[in-house]
């Protein structure tokens, strides 16, 4: 995590210093909506079917690569834990329901990433 010290304050300013009102003032709204965004993802608890590998925060999603249990008795791979994929699943919240989607191998290019239209 970056940290927020002189040299980035300086480079903000004058990155700053050549936007109009206007467009700070909409930097401004889309920080906001981050902020909201963060503050609404879900909890997502852990679970023995699966191994979580890496995690990425995008909006109001949080995103897991996973690998998974299939759930078959007989299966050898699972038999040390989960051990199909990894593949990656989103996770957000509906009201107070934590709810969430495959996505695939890669989240590169999903849909589901694809930031959703700003008014
Ligand atoms: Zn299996």
């Amino acid at each position: 995590m970056e940290t927020i010290n002189r040299d980035w304050l300086f480079k903000l300013e004058v990155q700053a210093g050549r936007q109009t009102d206007k467009t700070l003032r909409d930097a401004i709204a889309q920080l906001e909506r981050i902020l909201d965004q963060r503050a609404s993802r879900p909890d997502i608890k852990p679970r023995k079917s699966r191994e979580v590998i890496r995690r990425e925060q995008v909006g109001y999603m949080t995103l897991q690569l996973e690998k998974v249990s299939c759930g078959k008795p007989k299966c050898k791979r699972c038999k040390e834990g989960p051990s199909h994929g990894p593949y990656w699943y989103g996770y957000w919240k509906e009201g107070k329901r934590t709810r969430s989607r495959y996505i695939g191998k890669n989240i590169e290019g999903a849909d589901i990433l694809q930031p959703t239209p700003t008014q």
